[in-house]
C-alpha cells in the first residue's frame, strides 16, 4: 500500500465519523457512568481516544455493523492502570449529548 492510499483512507475514516465533542464525552462518563470500575483491576480512571486530525473530536472506531442503513460505530475507552479496553457504541452517547447541552454550549446560547 502506497502513502497516497493510506493518506486517502485515512481520510475517508475522518470523513464519515460522527463527530463529538472530547469534553461532551468526558460529561457523559462523568454523569452517566460516574466512578465506574474497571472490571480487571478495579481502578476507575479511563482514557477516551481523540482524534489526531482534530484532538477536540473524540475517535469513533466503525463497528462495522448497520442499523436503519446508519453505519455504527464505537468509542473504546481505556482503563489507565492495566489497559483495559471496554466499548460503548457511540449513538446513545452522542444522543445524550444532544439533549443534555454542556454548560458552555447553554452559556453560548444565553449571550445572543
Ligand atoms: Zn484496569
Amino acid at each position: 500500500m502506497s502513502d497516497e492510499t493510506e493518506k486517502l483512507s485515512s481520510d475517508d475514516l475522518y470523513k464519515n465519523m460522527p463527530k463529538m465533542l472530547f469534553s461532551d464525552a468526558v460529561r457523559f462518563f462523568e454523569q452517566v457512568t460516574e466512578g465506574s470500575a474497571c472490571p480487571a483491576c478495579k481502578a476507575s480512571k479511563w482514557k477516551i481516544p481523540n482524534r489526531e486530525d482534530n484532538p477536540r473530536l473524540c475517535f469513533f472506531r466503525p463497528a462495522g455493523l448497520a442499523r436503519a442503513s446508519e453505519n455504527q460505530y464505537n468509542l473504546e475507552i481505556e482503563c489507565e492502570i492495566c489497559g483495559f479496553v471496554r466499548l460503548h457504541r457511540a449513538s446513545p452517547i452522542i444522543r445524550w449529548t444532544l439533549t443534555n447541552a454542556s454548560p458552555e454550549l447553554i452559556a453560548e446560547f444565553h449571550k445572543k
